[in-house]
């Protein structure tokens, strides 16, 4: 509802308003008013306190609430499990069944790469449940949110001294989000220089999904760039298709440390030859885990790079968001971040997931300088850790010329799958008896795993998930000795449930023992999966539920 107001009476509205700490939108010459199903009675006679309306004489006759008419009627949440539970106890105890099926950070590490799943502290949380930042309107007025400003602005300096960037904008909701924003900033640049016409961008095959995704969206067309079998970029195919493009090259969108874990020898040859041919460059930042505190984007020759806070810098994003990508970037492009005068917003609140934003402060301020550092160093160390105790039992596919990895490494069990017919997956299912998530699989490489151990996980933690994995790799001997049939093996039937391994009959090959109890530490701290096997391809084609009939 939209009240028409004189400028004298806007004050003195206004005024009153605030005084009942409520906020409207307040326009040139008029209030909006948006109530919505939460309102009350009470709310509406203090809107018309405010607005002089309240007086002897006057009541209040409106329906509150959902009209008659807009009622549902039809039946809804029929469901038992909707009205099954209905103690505080029962509750609990339905969530922690749910929560039980869950093999998650509480048993043993994430060990998942290209994606960062590093530690959430209790501390760097906690602030997010306070209602001073929890429930600030995204809109409300600055001078109600200069504490909350005082925190955004923070951050986004340690951002631009951590990036080595001249401005950053905290409006970005994902990695993928602060790509699109950031190939705006390159479009609003070349667009101010007159050169409207260079859309080509270009991308280098190992290139995470959504860097050619974003470069369609923002109107560019691709060209890709080869890779060396070493896995960097291929430097002549570069500056091949530098001059093939010279007059129409708008970017270089690259990762780095590249998407497969290693960092890139050529990387500032590599901007030197995109700027040399008048375009810009777009670093990946998702993998900045391996650069704080060592080496910064925008010194290495960037232009604009965006972060995910929801890998780099603490956010939990397992559930799948939300996320936080702001970018930083170059003197040049700061005018043509999102929300300037020149480019539009790319979410629609100024500061994206603004209520997130206290847990990467929290992670900043709680390590420092120093602290973030080593954070870099450990991570690095950690994931050269797990590369160097796996390679004799799984080749270790990239390493930098000096044999050593970045922040995470993959490895390669493809040659199983040749003389065992042991696969990707029948390991990562085999993890699950030992207790283990499963890395990431068959990204960037299909058949192979990517793992990134982090900062956050200690010696004795990475030795048993390396004892995990090098004791699967003996499983898959004793399916080449012959000991085991290829097809009927702890590996194949991977994972075993207390059921199946408890159940009177038991026709395999190998002991009940050895199915559920692989190795000695499970004595003491044993995750029962939940379900056996399920074809993953059959599963996702033949959808039946398992579930109570609906009533
Ligand atoms: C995660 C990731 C992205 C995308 O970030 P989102 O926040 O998931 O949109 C882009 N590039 C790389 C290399 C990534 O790992």
């Amino acid at each position: 509802m939209r009240v028409k107001l004189s400028d004298s009476d806007m004050k003195t509205f206004r005024r009153a308003a605030e005084a009942k700490r409520i906020n409207l939108r307040w326009e040139k010459s008029a209030a909006v008013i948006a109530l919505d199903e939460t309102a009350t009675e009470a709310d509406l006679e203090d809107l018309l306190e405010v607005f002089g309306a309240k007086g002897p004489g006057l009541t209040l006759d409106i329906e509150l609430g959902i009209p008659e008419n807009l009622r549902r009627t039809s039946k809804f949440l029929t469901h038992k499990v909707f009205s099954e539970h209905r103690s505080e106890t029962e509750m609990l105890r339905y969530l922690r069944k749910l929560e039980s099926k869950d093999l998650s950070l509480v048993h043993s590490m994430i060990p998942l790469g290209s994606c960062t799943m590093k530690l959430n502290a209790a501390a760097e949380m906690l602030p997010v449940t306070w209602p001073e930042l929890g429930r600030l309107h995204p809109f409300a007025p600055a001078e109600q949110t200069l504490g909350y400003r005082e925190m955004t602005s923070q951050l986004e300096q340690w951002l631009a001294e951590i990036t080595g960037f001249h401005a950053v904008s905290l409006q970005p909701n994902a990695g993928s989000q602060g790509e699109y924003a950031g190939l705006l900033a390159i479009r609003g640049a070349l667009d101010a220089r007159g050169q409207q016409h260079r859309k080509v961008c270009l991308i280098p095959v190992s290139a995470h999904g959504t860097n050619p995704a974003t470069a369609s969206m923002a109107g560019m067309s691709i060209v890709t760039v080869a890779c060396l079998e070493d896995g960097d970029i291929d430097l002549a195919d570069l500056k091949k298709k530098a001059d093939e493009h010279a007059k129409d090259l708008a970017c270089l969108m690259v990762t780095y440390p590249s998407t497969h874990g290693v960092f890139e020898e050529g990387i500032k040859e590599i901007c030197e030859i995109v700027h040399g041919h008048g375009g810009f460059v777009y670093m990946d930042g998702a993998n900045m885990n391996a650069q704080v505190g060592l080496c910064r984007p925008g010194d290495i020759g960037a232009d604009v790079c965006h972060l995910n806070l929801h890998k780099t810098f603490c956010i939990p994003h397992g559930g799948g968001g939300p996320g936080m990508g702001p970018i930083g970037v170059v003197k040049e492009l700061a005018a043509y971040l999102p929300g300037s005068a020149a480019v539009s917003a790319v979410s629609s609140a100024p500061f994206g997931s603004a209520s997130i934003l206290p847990i990467s402060w929290m992670y900043i301020r709680m390590m420092g300088p120093d602290g973030l550092t080593s954070a870099t160093k450990n991570a690095i160390l950690n994931a050269n850790y797990i590369a160097k105790r796996l390679e004799e039992s799984y080749p270790v596919l990239f390493k930098g010329k000096n044999g050593l990895v970045a922040h995470e490494c993959i490895v390669d069990p493809r040659n199983l799958k040749v003389m065992a017919d042991v696969t990707v997956d029948d390991i990562a299912k085999r993890l699950m008896d030992y207790g283990f998530h499963a890395p990431t699989v068959s990204f960037p490489v299909v058949a192979t795993l990517m793992i990134e151990p982090t900062e956050s996980e200690s010696k004795a933690e990475l030795d048993r998930f390396c004892d995990a994995m090098i004791s699967i790799r003996e499983e898959a001997r004793r399916v080449e000795k012959g000991e085991w049939p290829k097809n009927d093996n702890p590996l194949k039937n991977a994972p075993h449930t207390a059921e199946a391994v408890t159940a009177d009959a038991w026709a395999r090959p190998y002991s009940r023992e050895t199915a559920a109890y692989p190795a000695a530490w499970l004595r003491e701290r044993k995750f029962w999966p939940s379900v056996g096997r399920v074809d993953g391809a059959y599963g996702d084609r033949n959808f039946f539920c398992s579930c109570s009939a609906l009533s």
